[in-house]
């Protein structure tokens, strides 16, 4: 039998059902399992002591309410640090939230706890989700457990190396321009980030608030659609969440007509990838579906706007750090020395950045120069892409231009902003995007994975399970 750590999470839920395992023996494996490597990866900033009232009634609610309990009874998840869990530390991986402690639930976890699902522990990231490689942590970098020398991608890298390495079941993560789909290819396993408005952040430490979503990482596309389906829903608690029925239904078609964007994948991206993308699609061509080249012409000022209009949301947000109201506290001689020094040492270098850009395209001066821009490019990109779905069903490129890459080796912040090239447009336009195992490359002597990027218009999740369930198929057949 598969060990119970390296199990999906629809095994195990399979298992504990038929009695080949019990949820205690699940939480032993994957805590064993944690300590075991987190010494190595650095996945985990901290690893709970079981909650042995929740192990119980897991197990209670898999005894008594056998096939018709929820799937996720019993199931060892990670979450991110900047999701709250009441009780628990959440510290967003910085300085200035080291000691804070979550006085409510976010929503995703308060359904999760409903679900009977249970918490492993608190997953590293960059610090305020602000990254492509989790090196901008204030405790250390998380190594990518295919290959130790390489990042595990970011801001989510903990959940995708817990998940990689066997040592949680399934994670939350947080998106914002791609922090869930980009470390699931780096990293050889399943991310969603759902359309904008269909997951609660109540409870998720805001970084862009008109970009964010919560979304699982998983070692399998139902994995992801199960932990989908149980955070999913309208909550009084957020007023941008979707209420039932606003996104326009639309049938699921079978064959799909999918769309290529070939202009965009270019010398920009590695040509092991590109030629892993070609065989998928050979695959999906084969396997009946339609291939349609489609021009996207906007996408080439995505970043631009991205990095323009995500900044100005982290300054805004970021400003309640303050040093008065929570958080790290420093005192000097004046008010304006109190806010210095607490968020100078609060704060590392690239939150520090993003804050001082966001303020700049924000000052009177220069709104109408960058931030309405990027506002305005994002409303064509929104409706390039809506034009797009009247053709297609679904549009496919590489998650990624390159795989993981080695730490240090994009210090240059532009580099590093770069690797978003792909993913910012999913948190830009809201719509849902997954990002699936579609091969691997080589690189110094390691067989790394790659991803493949699916986007479906805004609700269709569905699609993406279905197109993403057969890319996985195809790449492990
Ligand atoms: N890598 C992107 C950034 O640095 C996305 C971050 C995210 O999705 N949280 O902003």
């Amino acid at each position: 039998m598969t060990k119970p750590n390296e199990m999906t999470v629809s095994e195990a839920a399979r298992a504990l059902r038929a009695r080949d395992i019990s949820v205690q023996e699940l939480w032993d494996a994957c805590v064993l399992a944690s300590h075991e490597r987190n010494q190595e990866l650095n996945a985990f900033l901290e690893i709970f002591e079981a909650d042995k009232a929740a192990v119980a009634a897991a197990q209670k609610r898999i005894d008594t309410e056998g096939e018709t309990a929820p799937l996720l009874a019993g199931i060892p998840l990670a979450i991110k640090d900047n999701i709250l869990i009441e009780g628990k530390v959440a510290s967003a991986a910085s300085k200035m939230l080291e000691n804070y402690r979550a006085t409510y639930d976010a929503t995703v976890v308060k359904k999760l706890k409903e679900a009977g699902a249970l918490f492993l522990g608190r997953t590293n990231m960059d610090e305020f989700a602000m990254g492509s490689s989790t090196e901008h942590s204030a405790y250390g970098t998380t190594k990518n457990p295919r290959d130790t020398r390489r990042v595990p991608g970011g801001s989510s890298g903990g959940s995708a190396a817990a998940v990689a390495a066997h040592l949680a079941l399934a994670a939350l993560g947080s998106d914002t321009g791609g922090s869930i789909r980009q470390p699931a290819a780096h990293t050889g396993i399943v991310g969603l980030k759902p359309t904008y408005g269909s997951v609660s952040r109540s409870g998720l430490i805001a970084m862009g608030s008109s970009l964010d979503q919560v979304g699982p990482l998983a070692k399998t596309v139902e994995d992801a659609r199960l932990i989908y389906e149980a955070i999913a829903g309208q909550d009084p608690l957020d007023a941008t969440t979707i209420p039932p029925g606003l996104c326009p239904a639309r049938p699921m078609k079978k064959p799909m007509r999918i769309g290529v964007p070939r202009h965009l994948i270019g010398e920009g991206v590695d040509p092991d990838i590109r030629a892993a993308f070609s065989a998928t699609l050979d695959a999906l061509a084969d396997a009946g579906h339609t291939l349609t080249d489609i021009e996207l012409p906007m996408s080439h000022h995505a970043l631009a706007a991205y990095y323009v209009i995500m900044p100005a949301e982290v300054s805004t947000n970021l400003a309640r750090l303050d040093g008065i109201r929570y958080g790290l506290a420093q005192r000097g001689d004046t008010l304006l020395d109190d806010y210095l020094l607490s968020r100078t040492s609060g704060f590392g270098e690239e939150t520090r950045r993003r804050i001082l850009l966001g303020t700049f395209v924000l000052s009177s001066g220069y709104i109408d120069a960058y931030y309405r821009k990027a506002d305005a490019a994002r409303a064509v990109l929104r409706k390039e892409y809506a034009d797009a779905f009247d053709k297609v069903d679904a549009i496919v490129f590489p998650t990624t231009p390159s795989p993981a890459f080695a730490f240090g080796e994009k210090s240059d912040p532009l580099a590093m902003y770069l690797e978003d090239i792909f993913t910012v447009t999913a948190n830009l336009t809201g719509m849902p995007a997954l990002s699936v195992p579609m091969g691997f490359v080589e690189r110094d002597g390691a067989s790394l994975p790659v991803g493949m990027h699916i986007t479906a218009p805004h609700g269709a999740e569905d699609t993406l399970f279905s197109l993403g369930a057969e890319v996985e198929k195809e790449r492990r057949a």
